[in-house]
């Protein structure tokens, strides 16, 4: 293996821009663990750090990634490790850091806490082949699991879970808009409406993915074009009543459609904004139509736990896994970026060490 090495964005760039720079790797301090990363997934977030975001002051110089898997190499003094993992183990990483001592933390809302950070944007993170996290962040790898497969599972799963279970609180038999089916959190959102016995209406951009939605049992897949042809086929779909849930992450290019595809009584979820983050808004449809607007930001890290617990009910036939697009090397993360950035990719964009 060569040396350590990072990618390191020291001042915002177009997406590919991160250098790689060798590195020594720090020890972990107490209550930390310096994890060996075998493999990492991107995120949109990755994009955010490395072009910058307008208004959102960032801690460059820094090293994106807040994904990652791999075996845990050195443990901070005194530092006690999460059940089942010790010094040797493979592990996989809960993006988000929290302060651990707040009312929000104490709560188990880690994701409210007012030092919550994900790895890769508040601090370094897993673009590189060592990542120091807290211990409290890492959870052991699922039986038979890959370490793509590990490190492409947190953050999609942990977001799309928290959206559909706490925040719009999907039932079994409803309907739910889930734009961007090819995408990351989108792969995740199918397969889990699925397994909650919620009914799946997916939305792609191109017709090779829609055979790929069917399979992560999506009931409806409509190819994007004409927005009014798409909410005319979404009001047939549900008899004419609209969903009763729209998943959102995409912003500015779906949200007025959302608002007109969701039912009296429904629930617009977003955590993101892709295509931009300024929408008008009719607040007419708003109260009339009786719509709730959840915004959602990643998800409890003991929720993490209790994936991998329903997991572990059947390993050899997982009700939900993460579909991976693309494994590039580490090496060409700046690569694996511009993948990303262009769009034409289903499920996660990886990169595994060597
Ligand atoms: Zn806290």
């Amino acid at each position: 293996m060569s040396n350590p090495f990072r990618f390191r964005i020291h001042e915002h760039g177009p997406a590919g821009s991160p250098v790689r720079e060798d590195f020594s790797p720090p020890e972990p301090r107490p209550g930390w663990v310096r994890l060996q990363v075998k493999a990492m997934a991107l995120n949109h977030l990755d994009l955010w750090t490395t072009q910058g975001i307008p208004g959102v002051k960032l801690p460059i110089p820094i090293t994106p990634g807040s994904d990652g898997a791999g075996t845990i190499e050195s443990v901070g003094e005194g530092t006690a490790l999460p059940p089942g993992l010790g010094v040797g183990a493979s592990a996989l990483i809960a993006p988000g850091v929290s302060c651990g001592v707040c009312p929000a933390c104490l709560r188990g809302d880690d994701m409210q806490c007012p030092a919550y950070g994900n790895l890769g944007h508040a601090r370094d993170g897993t673009a590189a082949t060592h990542v120091l996290v807290p211990a409290a962040n890492l959870l052991p790898v699922p039986a038979n699991w890959t370490y793509p497969q590990a490190a492409a599972f947190p953050l999609v799963f942990l977001t799309a879970w928290e959206m559909l279970v706490h925040k719009a609180r999907v039932r079994a038999g409803e309907w739910v808009l889930v734009w961007g089916g090819g995408s990351g959190v989108g792969t995740a959102a199918l397969q889990l409406c699925r397994f909650l016995g919620a009914r799946a209406i997916a939305v792609v951009g191109t017709e090779s993915k829609a055979m790929k939605c069917w399979d992560l049992g999506a009931e409806h897949v409509l190819v994007r074009g004409e927005m009014k042809e798409l909410l005319s086929r979404v009001r047939d779909i549900t008899g004419k009543r609209g969903v009763d849930v729209v998943f959102e992450h995409t912003g500015a290019a779906t949200w007025e459609a959302s608002v007109s595809a969701v039912a009296r009584g429904g629930r617009i979820v977003t955590c993101g904004a892709t295509t931009g983050p300024v929408s008008p808004l009719n607040l007419q449809a708003l109260f009339a139509k009786q719509i709730s607007i959840l915004g959602s930001y990643m998800g409890r890290r003991e929720h993490l736990w209790t994936l991998l617990g329903l997991l572990q009910r059947n390993p050899s036939n997982p009700p939900f896994v993460p579909v991976i697009d693309r494994i590039f090397p580490l090496e060409e993360y700046p690569e694996a970026q511009r993948h990303l950035k262009a769009g034409d990719f289903f499920g996660k964009v990886v990169c595994e060490v060597g």
